[in-house]
């Protein structure tokens, strides 16, 4: 497996390179839901290029930029272990050298659910997708469905500034009890780990409930809200229903000026996302309804592509 540090020994590697490139961005501190992006990454393409970096520019003030989990070993030994190619482990020197100054701004998506929440957020993830993307130039990239805002806004992008590849996006991979598996589920103590069981559970009650024929926003989402005030350590920061091509808002809980729309008068795909906290922790889970559409290629189909 080779192990690439500077954008310099990237575009050297990936000259080298013929056939199909699968390209898996992460920030580390990896998991079963990263290494089923890497697993898909390894079927579908000739070579695979993981990248692992914790990219500031997406942190905000006072979030956790130093705190984040850092186990470089065991991601390493994971990845070989998965046949990948080539690892790109830049220094945040490497990828925002002094006079850096370029960054890619996605518009209206960016603005509600984890962009209202995380103003600066979008930006960063971007700028550093974007150049990812320059550097790998993949056939296909793998997202997780987790971060579905996420694939959202890189698609936008990739569409708005003709960028040549393709994206695949890949179902959230889950603890036994359901809970999405995550980088930050280190950071919860044993009672909170215990309660954070609630998001998939809310998210599965509505998902039932839709595909049992309701269509009522308010039910959907207070079935949801239900079982995250069943937990006392829970609290909510929104949960959301929203158009899973566009984004457009249809109705939140707790009501918020990005949340205001309208239900599909068809039966278009929904977007149902949440986030909680625990102490300082957020947690981020999300279903498409109908569930059917749960799968990489509803995702892919679905998720971002109005
Ligand atoms: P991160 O390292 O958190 O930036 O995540 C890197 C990629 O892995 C992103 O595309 C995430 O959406 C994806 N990912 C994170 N958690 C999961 C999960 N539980 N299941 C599937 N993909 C995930």
């Amino acid at each position: 497996m080779h192990l690439l540090h500077t954008p310099e020994e990237f575009i050297a590697y990936r000259k080298s390179l013929s056939g199909t490139i699968g390209l898996v961005p992460t920030m580390g501190a990896l998991h079963a839901g990263h290494l089923s992006l890497v697993n898909h990454a390894r079927t579908d393409n000739t070579h695979v290029i993981t990248t692992i970096f914790v990219n500031p520019t997406q942190f905000g003030q006072g979030e956790d930029f130093t705190a984040y989990p850092r186990t470089l070993d065991a991601d390493l030994q994971q990845l070989s272990d998965a046949g990948v190619d080539a690892v790109f482990l830049p220094t945040p020197d490497n990828m925002y050298p002094q006079g850096y100054q370029t960054y890619i701004t996605v518009e209206d998506i960016t603005r509600g659910l984890e962009g209202a929440m995380r103003p600066t957020h979008f930006r960063g993830v971007t700028t550093i997708v974007a150049k990812l993307f320059n550097l790998a130039q993949p056939t296909i990239a793998y997202f997780g469905q987790k971060d579905a805002q996420q694939v959202c806004v890189i698609r936008r992008m990739v569409r708005d500034l003709h960028i040549p590849l393709n994206i695949a996006v890949i179902p959230t991979a889950r603890e036994a009890d359901g809970l999405a598996m995550s980088s930050r589920n280190v950071y919860l103590s044993a009672e909170q780990r215990a309660g954070a069981v609630c998001l998939s559970r809310g998210i599965m009650q509505a998902s039932s409930l839709y595909d049992a024929g309701e269509r009522n926003p308010s039910a959907l989402l207070n079935a949801v809200l239900d079982e995250i005030q069943k937990e006392s350590l829970a609290s909510a920061d929104y949960i959301s229903l929203n158009h899973a091509r566009t984004l457009a808002p249809i109705a939140v809980i707790p009501s918020a000026d990005w949340g205001m729309g309208e239900m599909p008068t068809a039966d278009e795909p929904l977007l149902l996302s949440l986030t909680v906290r625990f102490g300082k922790t957020r947690l981020l889970d999300n279903a498409i309804l109908p569930h059917h559409l749960n799968t990489r290629e509803g995702l892919t189909n679905v998720l971002g592509a109005g």
